[in-house]
């Protein structure tokens, strides 16, 4: 489903991905745990194309890229395939919970408004905020506008959804709502890279954790093999420090 080989990313002369090779099945939930710092966030940016990348192959379904001779029709299919969550939601202030999940199935995928309003109301159903539909960011609490976040990723269909620590700007109270709807989406066999520091969640929804350090995967496995029995040092050290 998603092959990435070779993959490096340099910002000036500080080398931040150095060789990634990493696959992900078609449904299988992915979990990037590692040090701040390591690239993780980077990795994720580069496979939507947020960064891009120096050199690698990234192949998406029916789409297989060589970085160095990436076209635009290229980079828009990428992002067609693909679509993140970030830390923070950046919702649209002036528009309401259901504009902003439909925003970009009218505007990007020009889809008309009835048909991306059906779809928008089925979101606001899987992620628990039928009754939110008409409310302003605002008026929602930071779970909520995050769940809202999730359902505007989930809205274009993509092939993968990459989160990057969806939950760390939410207080402790709010993190588990968020933990849920993505575990649902799990259990819908939505193929899914998530980065995160809740080792909890980590452990209950990955299928497979990755462990980053310093720009490069140093050991992926089972949640019970990385947590119970790490081979890298390295892992094992981090695991020290958050467990
Ligand atoms: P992580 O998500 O694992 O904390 P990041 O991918 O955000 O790590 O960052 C990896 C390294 O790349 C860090 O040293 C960071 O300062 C650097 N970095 C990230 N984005 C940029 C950028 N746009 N310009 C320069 N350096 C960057
Ligand atoms: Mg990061």
């Amino acid at each position: 489903m998603i092959k990435i080989e070779g993959l490096y990313k340099s910002f000036d002369n500080l080398k931040v991905l150095k060789e990634i090779n990493l696959e992900i099945n078609k449904g299988e939930v992915v979990v990037i745990i590692g040090p701040s710092g390591t690239g993780k966030s980077t990795l994720l940016r580069c496979i939507n194309y947020l960064e891009e990348p120096d050199e690698g192959m990234i192949d998406i379904g029916d789409l297989k890229v060589n970085i160095e001779e990436m076209t635009k029709y290229d980079i828009h299919k990428l992002r067609r395939k693909t679509s993140m969550v970030f830390q923070t939601y950046n919702l649209f202030k002036n528009k309401t919970a259901l504009e902003n999940i439909i925003e970009a199935l009218v505007v990007v995928k020009k889809m008309n408004k009835e048909e991306a309003k059906e779809i928008g109301l089925n979101i606001l159903e899987q992620i628990g905020l039928s009754d939110k539909r008409d409310s302003y960011p605002s008026q929602l609490s930071g779970g909520q506008k995050q769940r809202i976040g999730i359902g505007r990723a989930m809205a274009m269909n993509p092939e993968v959804m990459l989160f990057d620590e969806p939950t760390s700007s939410l207080d402790p109270e709010l993190v588990g709502e968020v933990l849920e709807v993505i575990k649902s989406l799990a259990k819908e066999d939505m193929t899914m890279l998530i980065v995160t520091h809740e080792m909890g969640f980590a452990n209950e929804a990955a299928d497979r954790i990755v462990f980053m350090d310093n720009g490069r995967i140093v050991e992926q496995d089972t949640p019970k093999k990385i947590f119970n029995n790490p081979q890298n040092p390295r892992t094992m050290q981090f695991l020290e420090t958050v467990l």
